[in-house]
């Protein structure tokens, strides 16, 4: 039976507290769920400063190389000494050096929470190597320059490679889901980029004729979205606008604090929860974990697909019901109301999981 390798980047701030709820919660789900994983811890942030001068270490990637999948917490890349300002992120590190092309976010209200739209249960696939980021839409340098002190010009990178993966990963979603696609763009004003990116992707579309295809400007698509959130399904869209339109999204569903994600290519996924290292509440163990443990069952999910394996399917089913049973029993960090710890939580979780009745033994 094979042996899953999952490394794990702790990074900045509450990084290590909800990595490590993370951990108590993911260790014993496979376990029940009959899966043998073999954890990788790698430092990352000033944990890799510290150790090895660097936020992310060649060492570090290449030992994520031999990882079937990873974890990364937050980092404070803000923080850094000035000379590792000047080079990408490390999430943007990441992205870049293993071509995570497609960011999945998905949206959906979870019971108990308080959410400005009821209905909201979609997913974004946002092209994640190009489009308006500079720091890594070119194959070297960066994509932005400054010709006088008084002018900047930046540019955004449509390549048809990079549309037709997304826009297929978006199809393939829409297909086990509500067969609906919705394109985001600006083809309007950039004619040429977007106007590449909306062709591109309903050409694909045509791959998929069991999916419905619609199509908006950005700047629409976000009121629409404030008014209708639940007419929504799967929305494709490039870099910057599916990074703004996912943290609108994830606000509506209840809060950006609660978000998942994962960065994926065709055999490598990374586990992302949306928010940030949040330093003002680093060491009061009191951050919610919930958005890196629904991360990490997105990544349960996709390595069950990937290596059609029945046990993590059930694994990630087990994990998310464990949570939702948690929030359910009223017990939930601050910033949900709650007076729970991070620790607590993930203790109850934990207890969660381990009463299930779903028996998860027996798949061969
Ligand atoms: P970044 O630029 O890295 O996304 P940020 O400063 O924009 O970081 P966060 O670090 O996400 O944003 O913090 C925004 C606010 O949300 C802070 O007040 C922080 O304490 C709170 N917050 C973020 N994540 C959590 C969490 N998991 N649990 C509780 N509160 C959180």
């Amino acid at each position: 039976m094979k042996t899953y390798r999952i490394g794990v980047l702790p990074g900045d701030g509450i990084g290590k507290e909800i990595t490590d709820a993370n951990q108590l919660v993911l260790e014993v789900t496979l376990e029940k769920a009959g899966v043998l994983a073999e954890y990788v811890h790698l430092p990352m942030g000033f944990e890799g400063i510290e150790k090895e001068g660097t936020p992310l270490s060649q060492a570090t990637k290449d030992q994520l190389d031999t990882c079937d999948a990873w974890i990364l917490g937050p980092h404070d890349s803000v923080s850094y000494p000035e000379k590792f300002k000047q080079e990408r992120n490390p999430s943007g590190e990441l992205r870049h050096y293993f071509d995570l092309f497609s960011n999945v976010r998905p949206a959906k209200k979870m019971p108990k929470t308080k959410s400005l739209i009821e209905d909201i249960d979609l997913v974004i696939y946002r092209e994640n190597t190009e489009g308006y980021y500079v720091d890594r839409n070119m194959y070297a340098g960066l994509g932005e320059f400054q010709v006088t002190p008084d002018v900047a010009v930046s540019t955004g990178v449509f390549t048809r490679k990079a549309i037709e993966r997304i826009a297929h990963a978006a199809f393939k979603a829409a297909m086990v889901r509500k067969k609906k696609v919705t394109i985001v763009h600006k083809a309007n004003v950039i004619r040429l980029g977007s106007g590449l990116f909306l062709n591109v992707c309903k050409e694909v579309g045509e791959n998929y004729p069991e999916v419905t295809v619609d199509d908006y400007h950005i700047d629409a698509m976000a009121a629409h979205l404030v008014r209708r959130a639940g007419d929504f399904d799967v929305i494709v869209t490039e870099n910057m606008f599916g990074d703004i339109l996912s943290d609108l999204t994830g606000e509506l569903a209840g809060s950006l604090g609660l978000a998942p994600s994962i960065n994926a290519n065709e055999t490598q996924a990374m586990a992302q929860a949306a928010h940030g290292s949040a330093p003002d509440i680093e060491g009061k163990d009191i951050a919610n974990p919930i958005g890196i443990m629904h991360s990490t069952v997105m990544l349960l999910e996709w390595l069950g697909n990937k290596h059609d394996d029945e046990r993590l399917k059930d694994a990630a089913k087990l994990m998310e019901k464990s949570i939702e049973a948690t929030v359910l029993s009223d017990i939930v960090t601050g910033d949900l109301g709650g007076s729970a710890s991070t620790s607590s939580f993930a203790k109850a979780v934990e207890n969660e999981v381990r009463k299930s009745e779903q028996a998860i033994i027996g798949h061969n």
